[in-house]
């Protein structure tokens, strides 16, 4: 069976050929996103496997499933860049990758936390220029603040358990509470905006959680509170959050996501000039770190999204029920 892929880099290459081995597929990788104008290349193919910036709309879905599109594997958890309701009516299932490894994402939630508290690319560049003053990297201690966790699936629950090892205290919130949960207590989210020193946000973009952080969100959070997102860009309307920065009711901005971030993440830009305003402003704050959409992005997990993937379209291939299907 051959399999178009889009959106591939050098490394999703190597991790794909390699677990491939044991499959046996055609695989085709196209660099390009999945868009309107690159349609004409998933022509033919029954299976095609797109990335979190593949944009399929009702639109591009009728084209694919004339063209004989019958699988969309995703090669990552989300599925919010799929109509995935338009995708049922017209016959395309769509599988994903639930779970490849929530330590990556976890373990990167916890790393801007860290050098945004004290600091590390600010130290780390002073003292490559025997730069050894301390003014200006004071940061606080984890021990004793208040953490909130918006969301408490795979990932939210492990960030809920690190930082109760450094000593937070953890406050909760998810609209279907996990009873069995070890680490923290489940608030109204008010309370949670309200309370909390950090707040880090593990829920999916739907209609319901875009533009969760808002100029009214904000409003009812502490004066200096960090925030970090490592789930969807659009969770944040970036704009509010800007203000918040300026006004300095927001003290730390951790991201990992972007709204508008598909036709820059992942990509190479130091030699063009970035048109996005918005984003150049959030970068130029002192306090605030953007990392591009790398929080997934390990040895172990890579090579969990490469055997759960080609295990899903191989199910796919001998009509077996398919245990990764995404349902709208
Ligand atoms: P999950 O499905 O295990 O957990 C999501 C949780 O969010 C669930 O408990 C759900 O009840 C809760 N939720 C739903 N609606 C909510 C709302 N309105 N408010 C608060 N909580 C709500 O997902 P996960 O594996 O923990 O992943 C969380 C998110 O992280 C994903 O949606 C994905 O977008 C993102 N993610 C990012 C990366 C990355 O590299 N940055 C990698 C993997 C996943």
């Amino acid at each position: 069976m051959k399999i178009a892929f889009f959106s591939t880099q050098k490394y999703d290459k190597d991790f794909f050929l390699k677990e491939n081995k044991k499959f046996n597929f055609d695989l085709i990788f196209f660099e390009v996103h999945l868009k309107p104008d690159t349609l004409e290349l998933a022509k033919g193919y029954q299976v095609i496997c797109t990335f979190v910036n593949d944009k399929i709309d009702q639109a591009m879905l009728k084209e694919l499933q004339q063209n004989g599109t019958k699988l969309i594997a995703l090669r990552c958890a989300g599925f919010n860049n799929i109509d995935i309701k338009a995708a049922k009516e017209l016959g395309i299932q769509v599988v994903r990758v639930p779970a490849y490894s929530p330590y990556a994402v976890a373990e990167h939630t916890l790393a801007l936390i860290l050098t945004l508290n004290r600091k590390i690319h600010k130290a780390y560049n002073r003292v490559k220029e025997s730069n050894f003053s301390l003014d200006g990297l004071l940061g606080f201690d984890l021990y004793g603040k208040k953490a909130g966790i918006i969301g408490t699936g795979k990932i939210g629950k492990l960030v809920a358990k690190i930082l109760s090892g450094f000593g937070c205290e953890i406050l909760l919130y998810d609209p279907f509470p996990d009873a069995h949960l070890e680490y923290g207590k489940y608030y109204d989210l008010k309370t949670l905006l309200n309370d909390s020193d950090i707040i880090s946000i593990h829920c999916p973009l739907n209609d319901k959680t875009k533009h969760l952080i808002n100029k009214e969100s904000i409003a009812l959070m502490q004066e200096g509170v960090m925030i970090i997102n490592t789930s969807r860009g659009a969770i944040i309307n970036t704009k509010d959050v800007i203000k918040g920065l300026k006004s300095s009711k927001i003290g730390y901005l951790g991201l990992d996501v972007y709204e508008e971030e598909e036709e820059l993440f992942f990509e190479d830009h130091s030699e063009t000039i970035v048109q996005d305003d918005v984003l150049m402003r959030l970068i130029s704050f002192p306090n605030v770190i953007v990392t591009s959409h790398q929080a997934f992005f390990t040895h172990n997990a890579m090579r969990n999204i490469a055997v759960t993937t080609l295990k899903n379209i191989k199910d796919f291939e001998e009509n077996k029920e398919l245990s990764n299907l995404v349902l709208p």
